[in-house]
Formats: C-alpha cells, sequence, structure tokens
C-alpha cells in the first residue's frame, strides 16, 4: 500500500477535517471534498447509515478510484430513549442552532434526575479494491462512545454543540472547558479514529496503531 494513504473527507466542515487529519497521523493525506460533489441528505436512522450514506455517495462522486472517509456523531440521552440521537444537529428544528438544540435539551431534562448521556461517532471508510470477485469497494466501519454527564448549567466556552453541558466521566470540567488536546484524548471521534487504525492494522493497510 502505497503511503501516505490519500483519503477525502465527506464534510464541509473545515475544522472536522482537520480534526481528523490530526487524528489519523502520517498514515494519511488527508483532502478536502471538492466543492462539484454534493453531501446528500442524512436520512438514515443510525448513525452508521448516515456515515455510510455520506461515504458511498462522495465515492461515487469521486468516480470510485479515492479512499473516502465520511463521519455521523451526536448526542444519546438515556431518560430522553437515545434522543436527540440522529437528530442532534436539528434538535430544535431544521434551521436550529447549537444555541437553540442546547436550550431545548436542558428543558426535556429539566424533570429528570437521570442526567447521564454519551456521545456516539461512527466512521466509514470506503476504500477502492482491485476487482476480485466483483468486489470494487470495501468498506470499514469504526464507533467511538464518550459516557458522561449533562450539567444543568452550561460552563466553558471551547468546542461546539453540547459541549457546555456534558462532563465526561472521570472528570470535574465539561467538555467546553478542556483544551482540544485534552477533547482528542478523550472524544467520541478520537475513540473511533483509534478503534478504525486498530482495525486498518490488522489488515496491514496501516502500521499497527
Ligand atoms: P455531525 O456528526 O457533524 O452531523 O454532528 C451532529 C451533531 O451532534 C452536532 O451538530 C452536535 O450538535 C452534536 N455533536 C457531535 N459531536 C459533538 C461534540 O463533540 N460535542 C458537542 N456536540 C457534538
Amino acid at each position: 500500500m502505497d503511503r501516505p494513504l490519500r483519503l477525502v473527507v465527506a464534510t464541509r466542515n473545515r475544522g472536522k477535517t482537520a480534526e481528523f487529519a490530526r487524528l489519523l497521523g502520517a498514515d494519511f493525506r488527508v483532502e478536502a471534498l471538492p466543492h462539484d460533489c454534493p453531501l446528500p441528505d442524512e436520512s438514515g436512522g443510525t448513525f452508521a447509515e448516515n456515515a455510510l450514506i455520506k461515504a458511498r455517495h462522495a465515492f461515487q462522486c469521486l468516480g470510485g478510484g479515492q479512499a473516502v472517509l465520511a463521519d455521523d456523531s451526536g448526542l444519546e440521552v438515556a431518560v430522553l430513549q437515545g434522543r436527540p440521537g440522529v437528530l442532534s444537529a436539528r434538535y430544535a428544528g431544521e434551521l436550529a442552532d447549537d444555541r437553540a438544540n442546547l436550550t431545548k435539551l436542558l428543558a426535556d431534562l429539566a424533570p429528570h434526575t437521570d442526567r447521564s448521556g454519551r456521545f456516539v461517532c461512527v466512521l466509514a471508510l470506503v476504500m477502492p479494491t482491485a476487482v476480485i470477485e466483483d468486489e470494487l469497494e470495501r468498506v470499514y466501519l469504526a464507533e467511538g462512545v464518550l459516557e458522561g454527564t449533562l450539567e444543568d448549567t452550561p460552563r466553558g466556552g471551547g468546542g461546539f454543540g453540547y459541549d457546555p453541558v456534558f462532563r465526561p466521566h472521570g472528570w470535574a470540567h465539561t467538555l467546553a472547558e478542556l483544551s482540544p488536546a485534552e477533547k482528542d484524548s478523550v472524544s467520541h471521534r478520537g475513540r473511533a479514529v483509534g478503534e478504525l487504525l486498530r482495525v486498518l492494522g490488522t489488515e496491514g493497510i496501516v502500521d499497527d496503531a
């Protein structure tokens, strides 16, 4: 396998592209999704379905010759039966921003004493293969989970989304109070990348992580 491995990240979020470049390390050359490849609707019912929809769509748009990574992530709250889940980015409505979503989450949680929640990230990597037994692509999935507690009052100015109310287990601070390096070391995205590298290591695609 040629190194570094070229990898297009199927997102328009430049922060996310940079975060994946940092987390994946030197075995990969991370590239942005070309502007003439549109992102599809996230119509799946699970994080894995949505990550696969995005990765496959970009893979086909790029002609099937280029490795593509996509992710889908969100917050699952036990007492809300797993909501906001795949709707995390649009919990308070299609055009809702982070603040509106956070306000709705705190209102929904107000009557409850169980404040446990978890962030989940699923990565889908679609790689071209030589044509062997009709196989044109190979798909790898990896999941990362971060368990924690949802605080009543937002704290901290870093991060995004639900970070100001999410305190990971074992930490006294919310994710919004951690440095980017501290967040990377515990985050669901960091853990999903670790799992993906482990799987790719066992396949001999990267050096064992
Ligand atoms: P997506 O995976 O970029 O579609 O993110 C979905 C939504 O989940 C985001 O808009 C946030 O509301 C939430 N989310 C995902 N990861 C995080 C995180 O690390 N911190 C806070 N919110 C997150």
